[in-house]
C-alpha cells in the first residue's frame, strides 16, 4: 500500500490514508469513504503478474491494506469456462465465470478476505455482517481464519445451509425478525455499541476493494473485450465491483475498453430495474407509468433467489453509475424462469448454481428475447454462488422443464 491509494469522502472530498478511517464524520450521518486511486502513479508501478499469485492477492497493490500477511483461503482467480450448449440455444458466444468455486462457495470471499485482513491489521477484535446469507458465511470463515470474533445478522428466511455454514465457522448467528433491511438496522446498532468492523454492503471501502478483483480478473482472462457481462443484483456490490475493476484496468491502459453490463434482479425485488425503467419511459414519452415489474422499493418481498432478495440495495448509486457509464441495462425475472435455468445450467453445462446465479441466465434469455442483447454477442455470465447453498430450491427446480420458457416480462 502506497500513497497513490487513498480513501476519500464522496460528499466533502476529504482524502485520508487507508488504515486511518472508514467513514467521514463531518456530516449529520457518517459517510462511507471510497477508494481513490492516483491512476498516473499506479500506472507506472502496477504489474499484477509480478506478484506471481493466482488469487485476489495478485492485486494487493490496489487494496487499501498493507496485505503483508493477508487473511486468505486462496479466493479468486476462478475459472472462466465456455458454455457452448447454452450459448448455442441463446445464439450468443457464452462464457461462465464460476464464482461458486471460491472457498466458501460464493463471490463474497473477495470482499471478506480484504475486510478481515484490514480488521487484523488495525486490531479490531470482532467483525459483523448483515446478510442474505453468502456474505455471512464468507465473513464467518475469514474471521475464523484471521482469529477475530464474528457475529452475523440474518433474516428469518435464510436457507438452512447458509446458517449452518456460518455456525460451522464458529460465528454467532442472530436471526432478525423481518427481511434483510431489518437485519441491516440491527447490525448497524450493534456494530456501533461493540466497536466491531462491519462487513455489510456499503459500510467500508475494503469490501468494494476486494469486489473489484472480479473485474480485474475478467479483464485479464479474456482475449477480447466481451459485448456484455451479466451479473445478478442484490445489494449491487458484485456488479459495481466488476464494473469498477474493469474500468480501472481501462484507465491503467491494460485493456482497450469496458464492456456493457446487464444487471438482473428478481421481479419481486427489483427497485433498481424499476427506477431505471421509469427514467427511460419518462425520457422517451413523458409517461411516468410504472414498468411491468412486480414490487415497489421497500415492499415485503418473496423470491426463491434469497441472495438477491433486497428491496433497498445498499450500493444503488454505484450500480446506477456502472450501468450508465457502461451503457448497460437491467431486466427482472421471475422464480419460474430462475428454476428453469437452474436446471438448464446443471443439465447442459454441469454447473450447479444457486437461484440468484441462475437468474443471470434467465436474465440473458430475456434480454435476447427483447433484442437488448444482439444475436452473436460475446457474453460473460457471472455465476456468483454454488447451488449447494440452497438445495431446497434446487429440489423444486428438478421438476422444472428445461428449456420450456424464459418465464418473465
Ligand atoms: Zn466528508
Amino acid at each position: 500500500m502506497t500513497s497513490d491509494i487513498g480513501l476519500s469522502c464522496p460528499r466533502c472530498g476529504r482524502r485520508v490514508q487507508p488504515g486511518t478511517a472508514v467513514r467521514c464524520f463531518d456530516h449529520e450521518t457518517p459517510v462511507t469513504l471510497e477508494l481513490d486511486f492516483d491512476i498516473d502513479q499506479i500506472r507506472e508501478r502496477f504489474d499484477p503478474a509480478e506478484r506471481g499469485r493466482r488469487d485476489i492477492w495478485r492485486y494487493r497493490d490496489l487494496f487499501p491494506v498493507s496485505g503483508k500477511t493477508p487473511v486468505t483461503l486462496g479466493e479468486g482467480w476462478t475459472d472462466l469456462v465456455d458454455a457452448d450448449k447454452l450459448g448455442g440455444r441463446l445464439d450468443v458466444d457464452l462464457s461462465l465465470k464460476l464464482e461458486g468455486a471460491n472457498p466458501t462457495g460464493s463471490a463474497k470471499d473477495r470482499g471478506s478476505s480484504v475486510l478481515v485482513t484490514h480488521a487484523r491489521e488495525q486490531g479490531y477484535d470482532g467483525v459483523a455482517c448483515a446478510s442474505t446469507g453468502n456474505a455471512a458465511a464468507s465473513v464467518s470463515a475469514y474471521a475464523a481464519r484471521g482469529g477475530r470474533d464474528c457475529t452475523i445478522f440474518v433474516p428469518g428466511s435464510l436457507p438452512r445451509a447458509k446458517g449452518v455454514q456460518s455456525r460451522i465457522y464458529g460465528a454467532e448467528v442472530v436471526t432478525v425478525d423481518g427481511e434483510y433491511e431489518q437485519a441491516h438496522e440491527v447490525c448497524q446498532t450493534r456494530v456501533q455499541q461493540q466497536g466491531w468492523l462491519d462487513r455489510s454492503a456499503g459500510s467500508t471501502p475494503h469490501v468494494p476493494g476486494g469486489e473489484r478483483t472480479l473485474g480485474y480478473e475478467l479483464a485479464e482472462q479474456t482475449s477480447r473485450v466481451p459485448d456484455w457481462v451479466v451479473v445478478p443484483i442484490g445489494n449491487g456490490g458484485t456488479l459495481a465491483g466488476a464494473f469498477e475493476g474493469w474500468r480501472t484496468f481501462e484507465r491503467l491502459g491494460l485493456v482497450d475498453q469496458t464492456p456493457r453490463f446487464l444487471g438482473v434482479q428478481s421481479r419481486s425485488a427489483c427497485p433498481i430495474h424499476e427506477s431505471l425503467t421509469e427514467d427511460t419511459e419518462r425520457q422517451r414519452d413523458g409517461d411516468s407509468t410504472a414498468s411491468g415489474a412486480a414490487s415497489a422499493s421497500g415492499e415485503v418481498t418473496d423470491t426463491c433467489a434469497d441472495s438477491i432478495d433486497v428491496s433497498t440495495p445498499q450500493r444503488t448509486a454505484a450500480v446506477r453509475a456502472a450501468l450508465t457509464e457502461s451503457n448497460g441495462a437491467t431486466v427482472a425475472v421471475d422464480d419460474e424462469a430462475i428454476r428453469t435455468w437452474m436446471h438448464e445450467l446443471g443439465s447442459a453445462e454441469g454447473v450447479f448454481a444457486e437461484p440468484a446465479s441462475a437468474a443471470t441466465l434467465a436474465g440473458l434469455a430475456l434480454a435476447r428475447e427483447r433484442g437488448l442483447v444482439a444475436p452473436g454477442s460475446n457474453v460473460i455470465a457471472v455465476i456468483t454462488g454454488s447451488g449447494l447453498k440452497d438445495i431446497e430450491t434446487a429440489n423444486t427446480a428438478i421438476h422444472s422443464e428445461p428449456n420450456s420458457s424464459t418465464g418473465a416480462e
